[in-house]
């Protein structure tokens, strides 16, 4: 975060730990607020389901109200689960989506669709300059190993040579964006006119299944890959239309896949070979 703050040119980043029961309250200027707070691994918020709904509802109404209080610009990290399992491809930001709302992933698809309407609702109302960024699949280097997400679980079952996981067929597809150009689209967002929603990720799709053997190449593991069941809800396809990011941010991701994979390896063999778990 210290990186983004130079990036920004403010000198000052606080962290803030959002409750989401009490008023938020921060001494002195706050020239942007970046609002990020959501589980949003699967497994997590499907462990913190109330959690997850009330971070994204009542968490942003208090960020929100932080910004309007200070005058600062906010951004609301969203994400390409507000397309659900998506009826348009590659998506584009003017898609309205298909979620289900009582399904198990609901609790994070409609939270942020909420905390996106909550945006627009304080930008309309109040004129509070807002950012929304639509984020596709990300990955790098310091994921937690068990976080659950699929990059992070096959990079750790291929080093220790376990089998790697494939739910479903394996034909669902993702598109995985190196956390570097994540970063760069933000602030660019941020520093922009643009109000968005804007998509930031990377568009080079492929499926679960050439993903793992592509991490078995990379790895040069001598993992078998194995079919789990699908979870419920899954999307089956997911790649974001850039058009935007590039028309309006002059933003592009930098980082190939393989050179990518490669440095969030270095990282999880030093921790995994270091005895982390
Ligand atoms: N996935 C998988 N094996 C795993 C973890 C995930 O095949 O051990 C699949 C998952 O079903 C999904 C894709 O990989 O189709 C991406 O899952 P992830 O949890 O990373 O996030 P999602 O894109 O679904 O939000």
């Amino acid at each position: 975060m210290d990186n983004i703050g130079h990036l920004l040119g403010h000198e000052r980043f606080h962290f803030i730990k959002l409750d989401v029961t009490n008023y938020l309250y921060v001494e002195g200027p706050l020239d942007a607020i970046l609002h990020f707070a959501s589980p949003a691994s699967p497994i997590d918020y499907l462990e913190l389901p109330i959690q997850t709904l009330k971070v994204g509802s009542l968490g942003t109404h208090k960020a929100l109200g932080l910004a309007k209080a200070k005058g600062a610009r906010f951004l609301l990290a969203s994400t390409s689960e507000v397309y659900g399992d998506p009826k348009v491809h590659p998506q584009t930001e003017d898609y309205w989506g298909n979620v289900n709302p009582i399904g198990p992933r609901g609790v994070y698809d409609e939270a942020k669709r909420f905390a996106e309407a909550m945006t627009m609702a304080y930008h309309r109302t109040h004129g509070v300059a807002t950012r929304i960024v639509r984020i596709f699949n990300t990955y790098g280097p310091r994921m937690r190993i068990r976080d659950g997400r699929v990059v992070p679980t096959f990079l750790a079952q291929a080093i220790r040579n376990e089998d790697i996981t494939v739910f479903g067929d394996g034909s669902q597809t993702r598109s995985f964006c190196f956390v570097s150009d994540l970063v760069d689209g933000l602030v660019r967002l941020l520093n922009s006119d643009s109000e968005g929603p804007v998509n930031i990720g990377n568009p080079r799709e492929m499926t679960i299944y050439e993903f793992a053997e592509t991490i078995i190449r990379i790895t040069g593991s001598k993992s078998r890959i194995v079919k789990r069941p699908l979870p419920e809800d899954d999307p089956k396809v997911r790649r974001p239309d850039i058009t935007l990011a590039r028309t309006k941010l002059g933003w592009e991701p930098q980082v190939s896949l393989e050179e990518g994979i490669s440095r969030t390896l270095d990282d999880f063999r030093k921790r995994i070979l270091g005895g982390a778990r």
